[in-house]
């Protein structure tokens, strides 16, 4: 076992109760500028984001503009941006929607899911990341089976560096608690049945009740994740 291994196992061990703003404060204090966060502005990523404001005003924020975002994701990412002043960066693929079309067909999304989440978010995402030593996710144990091992910090092996889910112990009604608490933003269609939103040809609203909080994503695939964080979630 490596020494890296050993020092994550500690600090997975210490982290399951602190409460996650001083997870982050701890990053910011141990990465400086080699920590960045990446959110698709979820509510746990919102959450995240007004943490850190108070903690690390300053720490980088990615988020991925995959060019098929609902307008009302664009709103709350303007909202967001300009309440918590945040240093965003918006990362965009090589390819506009309309280079991908006349290159891969139209609606690549709709037969190829795989290769089109690989150029639209883990490509320029990888690339986005190859700078940071570590970086924060909006990931929690709760949001689906697949998830529900997440570590806390982990060695993200395809990207060199390493992942911190500060908030993996918490629950959906913690989340929604502290975004109530804290009168923050939020995408207006959770209240349209979309309990997690992301690209609109892959997001769709769910059944009310529905346990699967991520049922609505790729819909008649098999598909459940975007490849963005399979390479630590197959740890779990
Ligand atoms: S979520 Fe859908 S549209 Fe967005 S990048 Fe993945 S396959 Fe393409």
């Amino acid at each position: 076992m490596s020494q890296q291994t050993t020092d994550l196992d500690t600090l997975n061990v210490q982290f399951e109760n602190t409460y996650p703003p001083d997870i982050l404060r701890w990053a910011a204090q141990r990465y400086g500028e080699g920590l960045a966060v990446v959110t698709s502005f979820q509510p746990t990523g919102i959450v995240t984001l007004h943490m850190l404001s108070e903690v690390a005003p300053d720490t980088t924020i990615l988020t991925l503009d995959t060019g098929l975002l609902f307008p009302e994701t664009h709103n709350l990412i303007d909202e967001v941006e300009a309440r918590l002043g945040l240093k965003l960066i918006r990362v965009r693929p090589e390819l506009s929607v309309e280079q991908q079309t006349e290159a891969y067909g139209a609606a690549l999304w709709s037969h190829q899911p795989d290769l089109c989440c690989g150029m639209r978010k883990t490509a320029p995402l990888d690339k986005a990341l190859g700078g940071y030593s570590a970086w924060v996710t909006g990931l929690r144990r709760d949001q689906s089976s697949g998830r529900k091992t997440t570590p806390i910090v982990s060695w993200d092996a395809k990207r060199g560096n390493v992942k911190i889910s500060p908030l993996a112990t918490w629950t959906e009604e913690m989340v929604w608690m502290y975004i109530h608490a804290h009168d923050l933003p939020y995408n207006t269609l959770h209240d349209q049945n979309y309990p997690t939103i992301g690209c609109y040809p892959c997001t769709k609203a769910v059944a009310p009740g529905e346990q699967d909080k991520r049922a609505g994503r790729w819909a008649g695939h098999q598909k459940t994740e975007c490849g963005i964080h399979i390479a630590t979630l197959d740890r779990g």
